[in-house]
């Protein structure tokens, strides 16, 4: 469904992910995990094709309406002035169009996945309102209704309690169990272990891919950290390029300092 070849992603020249092959299975429920700042976000954006590569490539075998994506809630504007109901429509825009006519059967499937997100009676109130959860799950019952191909959620439990967590862990197994590709990003290790058959582990670059324990082993877990450890804002390195600099074509521009860890 989604194929990164030697894909590399920076921000004013200083790479956030650096090098980065691999590919999600059409089908597949990954967690994507890593330390604070080691490109999760990016790489999700990039997928969604939010962000220009700065070397390789992204190739995603589906139209843009059949992407979902749920941004990370620091990054959701919610002085938007939208209601509940209409936040969830907009799940159906591809379908309906800017002067669609929303079918009875439309409405009917915005009620139930409010309903299934535990906010009926709350259509009415602006998404300005709601709590950080209640929001999350607004946006939850508007990626219910898109039926999308690839189903992209950053730190989707972020601000939610066990119980809402349970729920919409339960939401993430049927769209798996409907052929659906799934990519998340996730803090809680257990929890990955539990419910992600695939994960990858990102340290700006690849530490990991692969079934789940494999990847979260004590080994790499330790790398991604000890990684993290050598970076700071202006110390993004890349080795890959260093060993790599007689070869252009894969490697992306060398920031203009480099620290040596
Ligand atoms: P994560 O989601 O894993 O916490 P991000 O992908 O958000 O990490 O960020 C990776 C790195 O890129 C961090 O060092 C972050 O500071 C930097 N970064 C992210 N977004 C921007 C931006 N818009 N401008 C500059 N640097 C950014
Ligand atoms: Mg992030």
């Amino acid at each position: 469904m989604v194929e990164l070849d030697n894909l590399t992603v920076s921000y004013r020249q200083h790479p956030a992910l650096h090098h980065i092959s691999g590919r999600f299975a059409r089908g597949s429920l990954t967690a994507v995990i890593g330390p604070n700042g080691s490109g999760k976000s990016t790489l999700l954006k990039s997928i969604m094709g939010l962000l220009r590569p700065a070397g390789g490539q992204v190739t995603v075998q589906a139209p843009r309406e059949r992407i979902a994506y749920l941004a990370q809630l620091t990054e959701i504007d919610r002085s938007f002035p939208l209601s509940v109901v209409d936040c969830v429509l907009l799940g159906c825009w591809s379908e309906v169009g800017a002067w669609g006519r929303i079918s009875t059967e439309l409405r009917q499937r915005v009620a139930t996945a409010i309903s299934r997100v535990g906010l009926a009676g709350f259509e009415q109130r602006t998404v300005g309102s709601l709590s950080s959860g209640q929001l999350q799950r607004v946006l939850f019952a508007r990626l219910m209704v898109q039926d999308a191909d690839l189903i992209l959620l950053d730190e989707p439990f972020n601000a939610m309690d066990s119980r809402t967590t349970a729920a919409l862990l339960a939401l993430i197994h049927q769209w798996h169990a409907e052929g659906r590709t799934v990519v998340a990003v996730l803090h809680d290790d257990e929890q990955v272990r539990t419910h992600f058959p695939q994960a990858v582990l990102l340290a700006r670059e690849l530490v990991a891919w692969g079934d789940t324990a494999q990847v979260l082993t004590p080994d790499h877990l330790h790398r991604a950290r000890m990684l993290a450890e050598a970076w700071d804002d202006h110390a993004d390195i890349c080795h890959t390029d260093e060993a790599t600099s007689a070869r252009p074509a894969g490697g992306h521009r060398a920031p203009e300092r480099v620290i040596t860890p």
